[in-house]
């Protein structure tokens, strides 16, 4: 039984049941995460992609950390880093080592950066949203492409640097596919869907792909789990991947948590706060969103620890490879 440091006794109690149940050997390898950005509090729809990532990586056996996104300063909430952790550990989650903040650690950004242009890869841009909106306006008049139309590729014709952008290979060369273990096989063509993409934005902010990307690598993620709001996001990382020379982990996008119009649930959709009190129903609801087939409904739980023995269980069951 692997252990760590801050590993919380519901896990241990839960890899076991899960173990017994799929008479796995933990892999010890593994290496999962639940990154939120601290936008605001955890809701049913974030809860979601806690749950999956912290269940993926207990019926491995392996380890689970929490990373805070903070790095968008305009949109990080005071204090919502702290009331995230809190609520993970009132439903049973805690981070199997030290949390880290993406705000701590942005000397790694630029070290990746500073490679990347090395390598001759990114380009600065002078574009402002104005001229990038108005040139895809015409490209999509003419059917084509609405990528970054790339601009700035040969210089900056004497408009001064606002981002940075990374080249992506010609059309012919650009399309990238990956297994997805829920959503299966994906393919996109980053010259004609993405175009040039931003690493370093005009305000200066570290761009969230590369951020996500270096983070991912240098915290040795072997498995990223979280909402299919991030799937169209994938392609790119695991093309910044490898213009870094780092591994692309694997990937399990799970269906995100709409509302009664479609919309994923958000702070910014009126999603309700969770009542940290009661965490059961939440997490069964959480559970069934992820089409995990339980014994009981709330009522019928009387502990985390017997939440976790069966969900892990379940999730074992469906995602776990089993070894002949
Ligand atoms: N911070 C991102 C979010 O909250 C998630 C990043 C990730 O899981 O790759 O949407």
């Amino acid at each position: 039984m692997p252990s760590g440091p801050g590993r919380g006794t519901r896990g241990v109690t839960g890899t076991q049941a899960a173990n017994e149940a799929s008479a796995q050997p933990p892999d010890t390898r593994y290496r999962g995460r639940f990154a939120p950005s601290p936008t605001g509090r955890l809701h049913a729809g974030s809860l979601v992609g806690a749950l999956a990532s912290y269940l993926d990586a207990r019926a491995h056996g392996g380890t689970w950390l929490v990373r805070i996104e903070d790095i968008d300063g305009p949109r990080t909430v005071p204090g919502a880093d702290q009331d995230i952790i809190r609520t993970l550990a009132r439903f049973g989650m805690q981070s199997d080592e030290p949390v880290v903040r993406q705000s701590a650690r942005t000397s790694l950004y630029s070290e990746a950066l500073a490679q990347l242009d090395r390598a001759g890869l990114i380009y600065p841009c002078g574009c402002t949203r104005k001229e990038i909106a108005d040139s895809l306006a015409n490209a999509h008049a003419r059917h084509t492409t609405l990528a970054y139309p790339g601009t700035c590729r040969q210089g900056l014709h004497g408009k001064s640097a606002r981002a940075w952008r990374l080249r992506v290979p010609d059309q012919a060369d650009a399309s990238i596919a990956f297994d997805d273990r829920w959503q299966g096989r994906q393919t996109q063509n980053l010259a004609l869907e993405v175009g040039d993409f931003v690493l370093k934005r005009a305000d200066g902010q570290w761009a969230y792909q590369l951020a996500v990307v270096v983070d991912d690598a240098e915290q040795g993620i072997t498995h990223v789990v979280r909402g299919a709001d991030l799937l169209d996001s994938t392609a790119r990382q695991i093309y910044l991947q490898r213009c870094l020379g780092v591994p692309t982990p694997s990937y399990l996008h799970v269906p995100v948590v709409t509302d009664a119009q479609g919309e994923k649930l958000s702070k910014q959709t009126g999603a309700r706060e969770l009542d940290a009190e009661a965490p059961l129903p939440a997490l069964l609801a959480a559970a069934t969103h992820l089409g995990l087939a339980l014994k009981y409904d709330a009522p019928g739980y009387r502990s985390l620890d017997a939440f976790y023995g069966d969900a892990i269980a379940a999730w074992s069951e469906r995602f776990v490879q089993r070894q002949a």
